[in-house]
């Protein structure tokens, strides 16, 4: 068990129950959470993960840094911060489009063990686009369209509301002319206005 003589169980079941993108680690922390720990083959497994995600994770990091000096690219940008977005409202799950997108990202705000988290993904093809740690912003590769909702929500909400008809927000049919015009429905549009 060389992975685990460098890292705690229970550090290691923490960063399994961060990697959402993978639906081996989030199967371990299931039954982590199920049973209160993992079976030893599982351990290996969740220990091999690990080293293998470090790895590569240090291989970017070297390449980005030798990537920075060169010039060749500028360094990330500040992020974006998904919380902004729910301000006001009661929603679990935002629905945004941007002018011109191809198709709808749809924002998911964490329910329980992953309360303070945003999940965000493609509307349309279900591809996982980053996410939201509980206090910082968005990572993923959905930046520039959630840039432009967070600062612009109202047109976002609008838009995805007159895509569908219903109202942008709740979801909820949207019947006179003027919420219909607006693509959100009086009482969501009293919230965020
Ligand atoms: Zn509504």
């Amino acid at each position: 068990m060389e992975a685990l003589a460098e890292l705690d169980r229970s550090d290691l079941a923490e960063w399994l129950m961060e990697q959402e993108w993978s639906e081996f680690a989030v199967s371990l922390s299931a039954r982590y959470e199920r049973n209160g720990g993992l079976t030893e083959p599982q351990w290996r497994a969740a220990g091999k993960m690990y080293e293998t995600c470090r790895a590569r994770f240090q291989e970017r990091l070297a390449q980005r840094r030798a990537d920075v000096a060169a010039g060749t690219v500028t360094p990330a940008r500040t992020g974006v911060d998904l919380s902004r977005l729910f301000d006001g409202t009661e929603a679990d799950r935002l629905v945004l489009r941007a002018p011109e997108a191809r198709t709808s990202l749809i924002v998911d705000r964490g329910q329980r063990r992953w309360d303070g988290w945003f999940f965000v993904r493609d509307g349309e093809t279900e591809e996982r686009l980053g996410s939201q740690r509980p206090g910082q912003t968005y990572t993923g590769t959905a930046e520039g369209a959630l840039a432009w909702a967070v600062e612009n929500r109202v047109e976002a909400f609008s838009l995805h509301g007159h895509a569908t008809g219903h109202c942008g927000i709740c979801s909820r049919p949207l019947s006179n002319p003027e919420s219909v015009e607006r693509g959100i429905g009086p009482i969501c549009y009293g919230r965020i206005a």
